[in-house]
């Protein structure tokens, strides 16, 4: 995870645990209407300061207002910091900025964690983002842009409400160099960035891991963390050596994912008509039955790139 990926997600965290203490505080003044005068009064304090009241007045008042409120808390069987923000970071309270503004070490260490490491979107895959997503290589002319810029919405919207979605999630189909590892992956770093686990892997590897657990050269967590993980991304279906094994491991693993209601994404060069060729009907008929189909238009975006066309 990058540093701006961490720090989204203190602030998300920051904003949750706000909105929790206001919360407590409605329920404070709802319940003590005493609390809420004595709130109001501390509210004004900056106010009447500015317009040149004396300081010191200013804090004997608020010391004495502060013992009220802490006596009435107490009273009402409210620990005194009840309605405080509980931050877990307290020497940035979670704003990700300490020391003026220097990046909080909490912000550094989340930036590296293993968890992140272990989803392999860190890495080059990690700078992959919407906004980086350039809609320039695609032809205006036959409405190709337009249909990458739906396709470029259509993921945002995902990956902004996920797990929310009646889907088992997306399949890109679509040549290569037309943008879908870059959108597989942004979709990834942005549900990471909620705090959901995720695993960014190629079919290849996938099949190589879960043949491993098979001949027990790996333990069988490495074959579980597939099936767990809150989104599963499978980069580049039908480019692994396909064995009878292999297709129905993808299957079984799919079909497992929907019954528990997980969401996987799945990038493929393959045509719906070379996925039944290779996987056969039933695999065919669950991607394209159970999620929701992207497909993915215009030319090679590296070729492009090389040509500096
Ligand atoms: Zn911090």
């Amino acid at each position: 995870m990058n540093i701006n990926q961490a720090l989204s997600i203190k602030n998300e965290k920051r904003i949750a645990l706000l909105d929790e203490a206001s919360k407590k505080r409605d329920e404070l003044h709802s319940r003590i209407p005493r609390i809420k005068q004595i709130d109001k009064q501390i509210e004004a304090f900056a106010f009447r300061l500015l317009s040149g009241e004396s300081a010191e007045v200013l804090k004997a008042e608020s010391v004495s207002l502060n013992e009220e409120r802490a006596r009435l808390l107490s009273a009402y069987g409210y620990t005194a910091d009840y309605d405080e923000p509980k931050f877990e970071c307290t020497l940035c309270n979670d704003s990700g900025y300490a020391d003026g503004l220097k990046i909080c070490e909490c912000v550094k260490s989340l930036a590296a964690s293993e968890s992140y490491q272990e989803s392999h979107l860190a890495g080059g895959l990690s700078g992959k983002s919407f906004e980086n997503f350039s809609l320039s290589y695609f032809s205006e002319e036959n409405g190709e842009r337009k249909k990458m810029q739906d396709i470029l919405n259509g993921c945002i919207k995902y990956a902004e409400n996920f797990p929310n979605d009646d889907s088992a999630g997306l399949i890109f189909f679509g040549g290569t160099g037309l943008g879908k590892t870059h959108l597989s992956a942004a979709i990834g770093n942005k549900v990471a960035s909620k705090g959901i686990s995720v695993i960014y892997e190629s079919a290849q590897q996938i099949f190589d891991t879960v043949d491993a657990v098979r001949f027990n050269r790996l333990d069988i967590s490495e074959r579980k963390k597939y099936e767990n993980c809150g989104l599963l991304i499978i980069d580049d279906l039908g480019a692994e050596c396909i064995t009878q094994y292999s297709v129905s491991a993808i299957t079984s693993l799919i079909d497992l994912r929907i019954v528990n209601g997980r969401k996987t994404v799945i990038s493929t060069n393959l045509s719906p008509a070379m996925i039944r060729k290779t996987y056969g009907e039933r695999l065919l008929s669950r991607l394209l039955g159970e999620f929701r189909v992207l497909q993915f238009v215009g030319k090679d975006i590296r070729m492009q790139k090389i040509k500096g066309v």
